[in-house]
């Protein structure tokens, strides 16, 4: 069996999916070591969602993430009967030329690690897979896929900042992220909603990361996510947009240094930040606690805002689409959120929002929402596949 492995490697946790390859690609393994370096944590799942590992490691045995990839390379190596013929990998940061996934070589990693100042917390883990595949397996076809791709097609007018133009030409310029998940979204639209997903369409992906993406026929023309993935919607422990006064402010006056402020801005905002209790919005919905409330009010008040933005770019809104884990699981929030989009024309039907049926509106709302689970993995698996058959 020839089997593909995807690696979405990030700051404190290695995920990873094994694809069969015959004819159609089918999940086989999804995995992910969390905790590296604090409380490592392996857990592995089968096709059908039976558990291979779920075990605890000492801190000292995964202290950081070359560790957690020599550990799963051993289970793999081990347990793993199939014959891997390509690696797909996420990569955060794919600059400002790359629109589509890519052939990884050698001028490719160098190429990315340019990038690194521009995603310092994610960059780095991402190559550091990727150089352990060619170290060690150099003939092993890989493939790197771009979050930042598929924004890529913007007008470059969309994505200046407003500051002196030289800039711009040194990379300082919007780029948007999630992009693997919108163009998957994008692409199960057309085969769920066929209607829709030539039209006017906002996706927003509502998980510890969150942004939205404004599709006009299936292509991205904005993003709340700018330079870096600190931009647009408050998110788990990231800020969100924020007055760039404000950072100069904590910088001048508290005498805080770049370091400090990137921990506060990415580790300690967001709902975590508002509510001085959790980041997570499960926590947040069950406690009575009045920064909770509080949190979760911002959340949905800035994605009700950003989503009158993103209708402004598109000239108008047809269809608002729900994804990754708060917006998959969460009727609630769906119902919150579907009242700030009250004035475009949107109205649920609370049945089918609970259910978490596909289409979620009644079928008089001029704009209509739906339920579309994200996949990166797959998203990144086809690439790959494409990549490596072309
Ligand atoms: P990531 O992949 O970026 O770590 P997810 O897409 O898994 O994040 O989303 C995690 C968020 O989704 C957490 O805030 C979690 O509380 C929230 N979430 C998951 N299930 C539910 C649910 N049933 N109700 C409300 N929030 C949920």
């Amino acid at each position: 069996m020839d089997t593909l492995l995807v690696v979405n490697a990030g700051s404190s946790s290695l995920k990873f999916e094994i694809f069969a390859v015959a004819g159609s690609l089918t999940r086989q393994i999804k995995g992910k070591l969390d905790g590296v370096g604090t409380a490592p944590h392996l857990t592995i799942k089968g096709a059908g969602g039976d558990r291979l590992a779920d075990e605890d490691y000492p801190r000292e045995t995964v202290p950081d993430l070359p560790a957690a990839m020599r550990l799963v390379g051993d289970w793999l190596r081990e347990r793993h009967e199939g014959r891997l013929i390509a690696v797909g990998h996420r990569v955060v940061h794919g600059g400002p030329d790359h629109m589509r996934p890519a052939r990884i070589n050698d001028d490719l990693v160098r190429e990315l690690e340019r990038y690194t100042p521009l995603a310092p917390l994610h960059q780095p883990n991402n190559l550091a897979p990727i150089r352990a595949f060619l170290e060690h397996q150099p003939q092993l076809p890989q493939v790197a896929c771009f979050d930042t791709a598929f924004h890529r097609g913007h007008d470059p007018m969309a994505d200046h900042y407003a500051i002196p133009a030289h800039y711009f030409d040194e990379g300082i310029r919007r780029y948007g992220f999630h992009g693997l998940s919108y163009e998957y979204v994008a692409g199960r639209l057309a085969e769920v909603a066929p209607d829709i997903s030539g039209r006017r369409v906002i996706v927003a992906h509502l998980g510890s990361g969150a942004s939205m993406c404004a599709l006009n026929r299936g292509r991205s023309v904005e993003c709340t996510f700018g330079f870096t993935a600190l931009d647009g919607l408050p998110m788990g422990t990231r800020c969100g947009q924020i007055d760039p006064g404000v950072l100069l402010y904590l910088l001048q006056q508290h005498g805080m240094t770049a370091v400090q402020l990137q921990d506060i801005l990415y580790k300690e905002s967001g709902l975590m930040g508002l509510s001085g209790t959790s980041n997570d919005v499960r926590e947040l919905l069950a406690s009575s606690d009045a920064g909770a409330t509080m949190a979760l009010d911002h959340f949905v008040h800035r994605i009700g805002l950003n989503a009158g933005l993103l209708a402004a770019a598109l000239g108008g809104l047809d269809a608002f689409v729900f994804t990754a884990g708060v917006g998959e699981n969460s009727p609630v929030m769906r119902t919150r959120i579907a009242e700030k989009l009250g004035w475009l024309g949107a109205s649920l039907d609370p049945e089918r929002n609970d259910a978490g049926e596909l289409r979620v509106s009644n079928d008089d709302s001029k704009v209509a929402v739906y339920v579309v689970p994200t996949d990166e993995e797959l998203m990144i698996a086809r690439h790959t596949l494409a990549l490596i058959s072309a």
